[in-house]
Parts: structure tokens; sequence; C-alpha cells
């Protein structure tokens, strides 16, 4: 609320019990922990992230978490014998998840780019089953004309944003991949130096930098898909 300091940073949330729900309530105190370590010297306009991108980067980091066994058995304290035999599944299911999100995104970005082309055009249902078809291999129910599209709320309520989801993951890949490897030596989460670093590389900054200054600072180098990629093999 507002960008005087104190902050006041506040995260609405209708949370049912379940891995779902946790990874959103990571990512959105993801994205609220950005906004609360924003150097408050900083001038009023640069007290804001550096990007939608790297808040995105910020809360998919934290948000996946929900799906792993390391965070989940110390964290949130989810027995090791109860996860053991869900290891591979748990490992899959996040590789599956990063997978088919890009080419979700890819959906949205298409098809946001021919809406606000021509908003008047007729076929916009048509046009958005053949990109849901061609790119997430999935049928059009037989028969169906009516605005599915309208269905996906970023479209009403956060205009032309869905495209910085994926370099955000790229960027989460990459700061992860930074920071496990030169900062914390192990996993992030679990210490204190993390934190530390990200309040002075990514949050403190603020948007005093464009993003990619952001990437490079935080992390040595400039933003590189092959991190994403190896932890598609993980
Ligand atoms: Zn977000």
């Amino acid at each position: 609320m507002g960008r005087s300091y104190p902050y006041d940073v506040r995260v609405l949330a209708n949370v049912r019990p379940d891995a779902y729900w946790m990874d959103t309530m990571l990512h959105e105190f993801g994205h609220a922990v950005y906004d609360k370590y924003i150097n408050p010297s900083l001038p009023y306009l640069l007290r804001t992230v550096a990007h939608t991108n790297t808040t995105e980067a910020i809360a998919r980091m934290m948000g996946s978490l929900a799906e792993e066994p390391a965070w989940l058995s110390s964290v949130a304290g989810v027995p090791r014998e109860n996860l053991a035999a869900d290891l591979e599944k748990l490992a899959e299911r996040g590789r599956a998840d990063r997978l088919v999100f890009t080419r979700w995104a890819l959906i949205m970005y298409r098809f946001e780019k021919a809406l606000y082309e021509d908003p008047d055009r007729a076929d916009l249902g048509v046009l958005w089953w053949d990109l849901v078809e061609r790119l997430q291999l999935q049928e059009r129910p037989p028969g169906r004309d009516e605005p599915d599209w309208a269905a996906k709320v970023h479209l009403s309520v956060a205009p032309v944003y869905y495209h910085n989801y994926v370099p955000g993951h790229l960027f989460a890949a990459q700061l992860r991949s930074y920071l496990e490897a030169r900062v914390t030596g192990g996993p992030f989460f679990a210490d204190e130096m993390a934190g530390l670093y990200l309040q002075e590389a990514v949050f403190g900054p603020g948007a005093r930098n464009p993003w990619g200054e952001t990437v490079l600072g935080a992390t040595g180098e400039r933003l590189d898909p092959e991190h994403f990629i190896t932890s598609l093999r993980r």
C-alpha cells in the first residue's frame, strides 16, 4: 500500500490447505518480501521492482519450493519417509510443470498480440482454440463457440503481463543456481545468507537499474536460458 516507509506490504489470499495453495502463498510472499526490502532512500519513482519479470522470478523461486522434497521435509515438516516414495514423482511433476507452463505462456502471448492488433475481430474464440490445439496439444470440445479466452483472469485484470513469467522463470533458475553455488553452498532456503544477498543484490536496488542490469549484478552474467534448461535435467 503506497511507497512510504515503513512499507505497508499486504497479501490478500483465499487459501486451502493443499500443495497448489502452498505454491501460491510462497509465490505471493516472494513478491511481498521483494517489496518489503526495496531501499527506502531511493527516489519515489524508483521505489519499486526492477521489472515485472524480476519480481516474478523471486515469486517463482519461492513458489516452486512447495514441490521440493528438501523444503517439504526441513521447513514444512513432512516426515522424510512419507516423501521417499514420492521423490521421483515430485521431481517429474516439477519438470513437467515448467515445460507445460512455457507452452501455456506462448498461447497467452500470441493471443494477446493478435487481440490488441485487432480487438474487434470476430474469431477470437477460434483463434484461442487454434493456439491451444497447436501449442498445448489439447483438442477443442466439439461445436464449442464461446469466448473461453475471457475466462483467463489476466486478460481482464493484468493485460500484457503474462509473457513476463517466462523470463521470470529463466531468472529464477539462474538466481537460484548462483545463490547455491556462490552464496549458500546448499539449499538457499536453509541459509539466511540467501536472504541478505537477495536484499543486497535484487530487492534493495529497486528500479534503480534496468532489469537486465539487475540480473547481471545479482548473478554475474546476463540472462541465460541454460540454467532453466539445466533445472529440467535434474
Ligand atoms: Zn506473481
